[in-house]
């Protein structure tokens, strides 16, 4: 076994072999500007980005004109809002979200507020998924856009999004789901969620860091999006800027490995998450699941201990890497917003962690992370009786 183990894979991963090696050439005789129409160096640079939006297109069961690359999720869900709030403000300024979005979807709106917009936060239940009543109750005709991702990076709640996007267009109203967490892992079918707008990205997936997209779905009237950056009109004018050749190609591959290796890998995961979730329920007193117990994305587990500080238990595991309620979703050290908003109180937040399973996890490590937890939180609860 290799240490420290890594389950922190909700956080990012480990680029997979197979993807770098496609990616290699792209950054050495294959350097091509894909912009670039008078000659093969940029021929080729442009191929290479057609079969890579083909790829992702084919994992989304989509149409490859409605992928737009961007440099990460963060930038699709500024995009997504802000380019929509910006199309459609003539026509409303409201936008409904979930309190439990990830930062780079509730800052732009926070920044929409601070101009004049009215934001609502749907409420979610203490397992964190969404009430579709008061969705509907919040849907008003000023309502221009509904964003509620599809699937949480810390409880690992899955959403109803086919049920929400019903809602959605049955009102008239766009929406867009961030669905970074769900890509790869569990479906993830533009036909079957109407959905307008998809953010994606591909460092949670065994891709590089700094590659995203937005699926824009093409439909009559055509959905307006207005850019956040302009220049020389890359991606149809949506967002300029010379394309990250080497990391679209890597972000092609690593869909193209997840159309064919989900299936498998998935139940391979849930095997692993299932064991060390009997683990630590059966070795451990005073132990329960943050989130919901069924729906939710294969590999997550959130877990919170009675008495037992989450950095603590940061300190002494120092061979596995894992993360605190504290720290799942952004840079800054602060109690979980999504903790918050299922309802834990400040002290459940301390001692809460998240443990996600990924590719290259092994059934040894999960074995040892078991047993590791099990002794140190005994071991920090008896400490604590003593004392
Ligand atoms: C990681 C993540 C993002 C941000 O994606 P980047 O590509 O790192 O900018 C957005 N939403 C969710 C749910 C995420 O997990």
């Amino acid at each position: 076994m290799k240490f420290p183990i890594y389950l922190d894979n909700n956080s990012t991963t480990q680029v997979d072999p197979r993807v770098l090696e496609e990616m290699l050439p792209f950054f050495s005789e294959r350097f091509g500007n894909s912009a670039s129409k008078q000659h093969s160096f940029g021929w080729i640079a442009e191929s290479a980005i057609d079969r890579a939006r083909q790829r992702i297109a084919s994992l989304l069961n989509a149409n490859p004109e409605e992928i737009f690359f961007t440099s990460g999720a963060t930038e699709s869900n500024n995009l997504a809002i802000l380019g929509i709030a910006q199309a459609y403000q003539s026509k409303g300024n409201h936008i409904v979200t979930s309190s439990i979005e990830h930062p780079s979807v509730l800052e732009p709106c926070k920044s929409l507020g601070d101009r004049g917009f009215k934001i609502s936060y749907v409420r979610v239940d203490e397992s964190g998924k969404v009430n579709l009543k008061d969705l509907k109750g919040l849907i008003n005709s000023k309502t221009i856009l509904v964003s509620i991702m599809a699937s949480n990076n810390e409880i690992g709640t899955i959403q109803p999004v086919d049920e929400i996007a019903k809602i959605c267009n049955a009102k008239n109203v766009l929406f867009h789901t961030d669905a970074v967490q769900s890509l790869g892992k569990v479906s993830l079918d533009a036909q079957k969620i109407q959905a307008d707008l998809i953010s994606i990205s591909a460092h949670k997936i065994y891709g590089p860091k700094g590659i995203g997209a937005l699926f824009i779905r093409k439909r009559k009237p055509s959905i307006q999006l207005k850019p956040i950056i302009h220049g020389g009109g890359h991606e149809k004018g949506l967002r300029s800027g010379t394309l990250n050749v080497p990391c679209v190609v890597g972000f092609g591959k690593v869909c193209e490995i997840a159309l064919n290796e989900m299936e498998n890998e998935t139940s391979k995961i849930k095997l692993m998450q299932n064991r060390l979730f009997d683990f630590l329920l059966s070795g451990i007193e005073d132990v329960s699941l943050n989130g919901h117990e069924i729906d939710r994305l294969p590999g997550n587990l959130n877990f919170k201990f009675k008495d037992v500080n989450a950095d603590l238990l940061l300190a002494e595991i120092k061979d596995v890497a894992f993360s605190s309620g504290s720290a799942c979703s952004s840079a800054k050290a602060e109690p979980s917003h999504v903790l918050k908003a299922i309802g834990l109180a400040k002290n459940e937040i301390q001692n809460s962690i998240r443990l996600s399973i990924g590719r290259f996890n092994t059934e040894d490590e999960i074995e040892y992370v078991g047993k590791r937890f099990t002794e140190t939180v005994k071991r920090i609860r008896d400490k604590i009786a003593i004392d």
